[in-house]
């Protein structure tokens, strides 16, 4: 079952109808075993008690899931942006809370990827790729989520430390990550050429936690306040040159975004699976819902809009793990978190119909899944910043650069 133990002998040529290599099916294969099995039974009770699911990261631990994000000399099984993907989208089927561990802890390899020294890379890529410590980003802060330049924490150099002082909100896995990716301006008269970027571990003097949100999806989640107070983070810690942070902010983002596609799209497939399921047994007037064609068209529709959400998924996980880098991935990654998300929740909201009162009932799964798929549309860029994005890079291409 550990994805850890994958050996290399398997078929990698990629197949034409889903884009999927014989490994990443028999990964997807693996992940869907254990969300049907292991996470599904989990997902009311995660949601009802907003308690953080740390069997689950156990269960993750074990089963090696977190090794698609980083290759096999840091501990991974090899790092692929579309292997990533599908777990996400399979464990999202089961609970959207646990599915996001694994998005999120993808920021974390992002970051060190990207930017990280070799030493860097070596000291904490290991720890995240096997799951011994949790990855938190933080860019948000409370004057700054979709202008994240106008962000306000500041890094003063002095001697071989920075000194960070601002605060953070919303970020997902405060107060139990043991890595917070944090953006800060070193030079705050430079706009978003003034930000820089650093690891900072728990425990480092002045780094606080502050209040943990209470929330209306994703509720097992931890979504709070990071307060740094005069927070002394060594100056090894930089990830690349002072003034890089934006760019690598959203160099991550570029590559993020369709990790939280592929938690919507999950959502929506979750909610139309259950609703196919329900259409065909619940019976109206002598015959399954599922006869009358306006139930049947919506799960058309339903079914029809998971499918294409995910040809965007797998397009451009493909595209990622090609290496393509720059306005091509920007456009078609802020794509793909449009339509995986406008998805989630249209889908979500038909399977809720679907069921009729019951699906408005907390015994029934969909309730659940509609309050999930919210968020997607507003974390990690709301999908208004992706339409200007989208429409940015449109703008750029036809000036011609
Ligand atoms: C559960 C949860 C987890 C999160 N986790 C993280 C995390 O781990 N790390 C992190 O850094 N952040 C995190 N966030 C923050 C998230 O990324 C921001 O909430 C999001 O980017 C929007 O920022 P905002 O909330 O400040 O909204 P605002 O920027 O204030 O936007 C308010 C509204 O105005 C619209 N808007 C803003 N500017 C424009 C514009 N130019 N044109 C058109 N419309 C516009 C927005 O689309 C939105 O509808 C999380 C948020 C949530 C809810």
């Amino acid at each position: 079952m550990a994805l850890l133990s994958a050996g290399p002998s398997l078929d990698s040529i990629p197949v034409p109808h889903d884009l999927l290599t014989a490994e990443q099916r028999e990964i997807r294969a693996l992940v869907r075993a254990l969300a049907e099995e292991r996470i599904a039974p989990r997902a009311a009770e995660i949601d009802r008690t907003a308690e953080f699911p740390w069997d689950i990261v156990e269960l993750f631990r074990e089963n090696g899931i977190f090794g698609t994000l980083a290759d096999e000399v840091y501990g991974g099984v090899g790092s692929s942006a579309l292997a990533t993907y599908v777990s996400i989208e399979e464990i999202s089927k089961a609970c959207a809370t646990s599915g996001l561990i694994l998005a999120v802890q993808a920021l974390g390899t992002l970051a060190l990827e990207l930017a990280g020294d070799e030493e860097q890379k070596q000291r904490f890529v290991p720890r995240i790729a096997s799951g011994e410590i949790l990855s938190a980003y933080a860019l948000t802060e409370p004057g700054s989520g979709s202008d994240a330049a106008a962000m306000r924490t500041e890094a003063r150099r002095d001697g071989d430390v920075y000194v960070l002082d601002g605060a953070k909100r919303f970020i997902t896995n405060a107060g139990i990550a043991g890595i917070y990716i944090v953006f800060a301006k070193t030079d705050p008269s430079a706009g978003h050429a003034g930000i820089s970027a650093f690891a900072v571990e728990p425990g480092t003097p002045g780094l606080e936690i502050g209040r943990i949100e209470p929330k209306m999806g994703v509720k097992g989640s931890k979504t709070g306040e990071v307060f740094l107070n005069g927070c002394r983070v060594p100056a090894a810690n930089r990830l690349g040159e002072e003034g890089t942070g934006f760019r690598l902010a959203m160099r991550i983002l570029d590559r993020s975004r369709p990790g939280i596609a592929a938690q919507a799209l999950g959502i929506a497939q979750g909610a139309t699976d259950y609703a196919v399921g329900y259409a065909l047994t619940r019976e109206t007037f002598g015959e399954p819902i599922a006869r009358h064609q306006l139930v049947a068209a919506m799960l058309a529709d339903m079914e029809t809009r998971c499918e294409a959400a995910r040809g965007l998924l797998y397009r451009c996980g493909a595209m990622i793990d090609d290496g393509v880098d720059g306005p091509e991935l920007t456009k078609l990654s802020a794509m793909t978190k449009l339509v995986c998300s406008d998805t989630a929740m249209a889908v979500t909201t038909d399977a809720v119909q679907v069921l009729g009162g019951y699906g408005f009932m907390e015994e029934y799964p969909v309730e659940r899944m509609m309050r999930d798929a919210k968020v997607t549309q507003i974390y990690e860029g709301t999908n208004q910043i992706q339409r200007l994005v989208i429409a940015r890079e449109l703008a750029r291409a036809r000036r011609g650069g």
